[in-house]
């Protein structure tokens, strides 16, 4: 039996993967020149640059495929386990006395009703848990650099991973390896989408670039798209489907890679988030090359911007960009260094906002037709790691319906 993966990034070739293993016979096809969707690793004299994920999670499926495709995997540096959030200045704990006092008083109050209620933003989930303090300067810097939403409208159901989604929407939980942590492999993430590529090349997956798929009535398919690309997809299939995924709502993200003399590494550790009230444009910084082994010469820095409470950062020139960079990492060091190269990558639709709007949607998301599975990051799960789960769980159940 023939299955079309639609879409060849992270999904669709994680999907591909998993359908050979479960013995399908696969067509990988994807509308853009190139396959690794958002993913993607710039080589430059200074080090490499990552246009997304800089890693994933580790777990027992990603070590197994890994190892079956022979991609090596890194865990991240000792000096990576320093993070911080700043308040003030760079902290690596953010809050004060009266924060914890009261994040012991509320959490000790709220112990039986810790599960987020349906509809629940992260804001009055933080309020009514841990407290004003902890969810301004912890809770929601953290979540806003993972999911890059607004806390006042994040879902706590959906990002906890507690919201009920319909049965077509299942999963496994990723199961966790005796490495724990995040990990890449080592010459960046696009080695993981070369080292899929390849295996799918060997195992006589044909794959069709620069070609916007469509399904034929009754064609096995599975959509590993965004959510507009399946709304696209689905609209004569599924009208009802495509017209839930297209109210899916897309947030903008630029990043900035920024070079720099290694003398220029003030701060070592994983990065620095910016809480709103802090007066930051930037969302947070990643130090790359604390992060993992061999991401320099150069000390490299990946500024990110965007996200739910910054749609026009999109409009800025990369002059204006570059500007705003200057500004803001004068202000985190204290001093001004001056960047030997800088790589900007600017979406205007880079991910679904993880809102409690998505979250009536995933809730009441209609199935779709009895030949087409659903893979991707606005299913309830936007890391790599569950992008895994999800793909792999497809592959096993979705040929059993056909
Ligand atoms: C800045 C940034 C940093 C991130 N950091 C991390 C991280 O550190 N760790 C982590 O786990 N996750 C991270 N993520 C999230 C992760 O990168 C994404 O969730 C993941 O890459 C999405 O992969 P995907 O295949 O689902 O979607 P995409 O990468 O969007 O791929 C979808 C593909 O489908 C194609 N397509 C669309 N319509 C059609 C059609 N009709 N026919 C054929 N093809 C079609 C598109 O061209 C595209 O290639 C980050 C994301 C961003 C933006």
């Amino acid at each position: 039996m023939q299955v079309k993966v639609i879409g060849a990034g992270f999904s669709g070739l994680v999907t591909a993967y998993y359908l050979v293993k479960a013995g399908c016979k696969v067509q990988v096809v994807e509308k853009s020149a190139r396959v690794g969707g958002l993913i993607r690793t710039l080589q430059t004299p200074n080090g490499p640059v990552e246009t997304a994920a800089n890693g994933i999670r580790n777990s027992v499926r990603l070590e197994a495929m890994c190892a079956d495709i022979g991609v090596p995997l890194q865990s991240t540096r000792r000096a990576a386990r320093a993070r911080f959030i700043f308040r003030g200045r760079p902290r690596r704990f953010p809050l004060g006395i009266p924060d914890v006092l009261e994040m012991g008083l509320r959490f000790a109050a709220s112990a039986t009703s810790l599960r987020p209620r349906p509809l629940e933003t992260i804001s009055d989930w933080g309020r009514r848990v841990v407290g004003e303090g902890a969810t301004d300067f912890f809770l929601a810097p953290v979540l806003g650099g993972i999911y890059a939403g607004d806390p006042d409208r994040l879902s706590a159901s959906l990002v906890f991973g507690q919201a009920v989604l319909p049965d077509h929407l299942q999963t496994t939980r990723p199961a966790r390896p005796k490495l724990h942590g995040t990990v890449a492999p080592p010459n960046g993430m696009q080695q993981l989408v070369d080292g899929l590529c390849d295996y799918l090349d060997r195992a006589g997956v044909e794959s069709v670039l620069n070609h916007e798929a469509k399904i034929a009535a009754g064609e096995p398919a599975v959509v590993c798209t965004s959510a507009r690309g399946a709304a696209e997809c689905l609209a004569d299939v599924a009208p009802q489907l495509s017209e839930s995924l297209r109210q899916v709502e897309m947030m903008p993200v630029v990043t900035a890679t920024c070079q720099y003399d290694p003398a220029a590494a003030k701060l070592k550790g994983f990065g620095c988030l910016f809480p709103r009230s802090e007066g930051f444009r930037a969302r947070g910084v990643l130090f790359n090359e604390c992060i993992f082994a061999g991401r320099g010469p150069a000390h490299s820095e990946t500024w990110i911007f965007g996200g739910a409470l910054d749609r026009s950062i999109v409009e800025l020139s990369d002059q204006e960009l570059m500007q705003l960079i200057a500004t803001e990492r004068e202000r985190l060091y204290g001093e001004h260094h001056e960047a030997i190269g800088i790589h900007l990558t600017s979406r205007p639709q880079a991910l679904p906002h993880y809102s409690i709007d998505l979250e009536r949607i995933l809730t009441k998301l209609p199935a779709p037709p009895a030949n087409v599975a659903l893979a991707g990051n606005y299913l309830g799960r936007i890391g790599l790691a569950k992008l895994i789960e999800r793909a792999a769980f497809v592959a096993k159940e979705f040929p059993k319906t056909l």
